[in-house]
């Protein structure tokens, strides 16, 4: 397989192969015409399939076509369990995106919160965040969900290890219930699935 055979953009192709990649990953084979064909994904892939480009990818061609963010508004947001993540999916974002108007911001904690208000003001495409700052955020009002097309967990083994789930369930409730979801993780436990029956609906299951 090829990445042109993938319905993705010529923007986003070129950036593909700005990046010298040659054919897709199994996971990115997979997983990118599931995530344009709207469905919710589940999807067990380790850090080092590609995976990150294997979501970023879709969603950025996705949320090209859509109206852009309003004030304080989210169309997609990504949760990642540690600043580290947050930052290479951010940096992804930057590099596959590149030539596509859209905005995005990263925020995790640990930093000053007021840089990340001051960015989410003029709303934001993508909002790659870790689950504690973003609750912070809401909590400052500087997140509006009304906007939201689509959410991505990233490592969500990870993300329950750090104990993240009740910010989850906390984040999922303010969310519109019309969306499409998006779940990566390396394993899927019964704690995992179980998780996964409160935010994906009918999901298409992908695993290399
Ligand atoms: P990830 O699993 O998302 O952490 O990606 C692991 C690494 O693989 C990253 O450094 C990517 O830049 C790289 N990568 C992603 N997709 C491809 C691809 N199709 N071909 C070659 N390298 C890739």
């Amino acid at each position: 397989m090829q990445f042109s055979d993938l319905k993705l953009q010529p923007k986003l192709l070129q950036a593909i192969e700005r990046q010298g990649y040659q054919h897709p990953s199994p996971i990115q084979a997979q997983g990118i015409p599931a995530v344009l064909s709207g469905h919710d994904v589940m999807a067990a892939a380790q850090t080092g399939t590609g995976k990150t480009a294997g979501f970023t990818l879709p969603m950025l061609e996705i949320l090209s076509k859509g109206q852009r963010a309003r004030g304080n508004n989210v169309r997609a947001l990504v949760l990642a369990p540690t600043r580290e993540l947050a930052a290479q999916v951010g940096a992804s974002v930057a590099t596959y995106g590149k030539e596509l108007a859209l905005s995005y911001c990263v925020a995790f904690g640990g930093v000053k919160i007021n840089p990340q208000m001051m960015q989410l003001r003029r709303g934001a495409d993508i909002l790659v965040a870790t689950p504690g700052r973003l609750m912070d955020l809401y909590q400052q009002n500087a997140i509006k969900f009304e906007q939201l097309e689509m959410l991505v967990l990233d490592e969500a083994d990870r993300m329950l290890d750090m104990g993240f789930i009740h910010d989850i369930r906390r984040i999922i409730k303010l969310l519109p219930p019309k969306r499409q979801n998006l779940l990566y993780s390396a394993t899927f436990s019964d704690e995992i699935r179980d998780l996964a029956k409160t935010i994906v609906h009918q999901p298409l299951e992908i695993s290399v």
